[in-house]
């Protein structure tokens, strides 16, 4: 399928162009970031398992009755998407304390929450995507309360399917990210899912071992990122057990002396 020009560049995305009006290509690229870019590199075969993954969930969403941007993967790191308004918000919700709740509030990590959390933040990498509350979003005319509110419900909805689904396999979710977008369906503006899911936007925890299975292989240098996002998508069925996205290293060939 024919690109059109670049639209944006993201730390692990671009988008371009799609082939008509209104839509959008969406390609997953392997590097990845931490702390606003101050630490990056490159994972081989990330980009390829993303996008299988963000397809593979974001289908199960829409089956729930929660419409995404997603229209269809097409290849291997590229998925046809639905061009929205991206609401300039990132939706943070938590099952279980880690990561910067627990550096910010001094909670021990690993707590289990009562109910999920929702927390908010402003999409905006200059000022490090600062938390912030309900009535800076109203003030600020970010999004609107009736938006807000409906938000709010497809999170706890989006949240108790992928618990569900992720139990199932053995993982635990502990947090993850979701962004929105505002698109117009025949005169009347429509909030799409949009952006991806994926072991760079959520916390997986293997529900025995408690083994990290996402972006904090990277983020805490423990090694093994692409075989953890690979173990995800084994289990949720999405690539084959031989199945191996990791750079093959071949060695340098060898002269072999053939005896006459
Ligand atoms: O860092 P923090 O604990 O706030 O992250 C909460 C969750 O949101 C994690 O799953 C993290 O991967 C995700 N997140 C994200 N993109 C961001 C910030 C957080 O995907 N810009």
């Amino acid at each position: 399928m024919n690109k059109g020009k670049k639209l944006y560049e993201g730390k692990a995305k671009i988008i371009y162009e799609g082939p008509e009006k209104g839509t959008g290509i969406q390609h997953f690229k392997d590097d990845t970031t931490e702390f606003n870019n101050l630490k990056k590199s490159t994972v081989e075969g990330k980009g390829v398992l993303n996008n299988r993954i963000s397809e593979h969930i974001l289908n199960n969403i829409n089956q729930i009755g929660i419409k995404t941007h997603l229209i269809k993967r097409l290849n291997m790191r590229e998925q046809l998407i639905k061009l929205v308004e991206i609401i300039p918000l990132e939706f943070i919700v938590r099952n279980i304390a880690t990561g910067s709740l627990t550096k910010r509030l001094g909670i021990a990590d690993g707590t289990v929450l009562s109910k999920p959390l929702i927390e908010y933040s402003y999409k905006n990498d200059e000022l490090g995507d600062p938390l912030i509350a309900k009535e800076h979003i109203i003030e600020f005319n970010w999004a609107k309360e009736s938006e807000l509110n409906l938000i709010n419900e497809y999170c706890l909805r989006i949240n108790d399917f992928m618990q569900g689904m992720f139990r199932g396999v053995g993982i635990k979710l502990v947090d993850f990210k979701l962004e929105f977008g505002r698109s117009e369906n025949n005169g009347e503006e429509e909030i799409l899912l949009a952006d991806e899911i994926s072991p760079d936007t959520c916390r997986l925890w293997d529900v025995i071992s408690e083994k990290k299975l996402d972006k904090d292989r990277f983020r805490k240098n423990l090694g093994n990122v692409v075989q953890a996002y690979q173990e995800v998508a084994r289990r949720l069925g999405i690539i084959h057990e031989d199945s191996n996205i990791s750079e093959v290293k071949f060695g340098k060939p060898q002269v072999v002396d053939l005896k006459k």
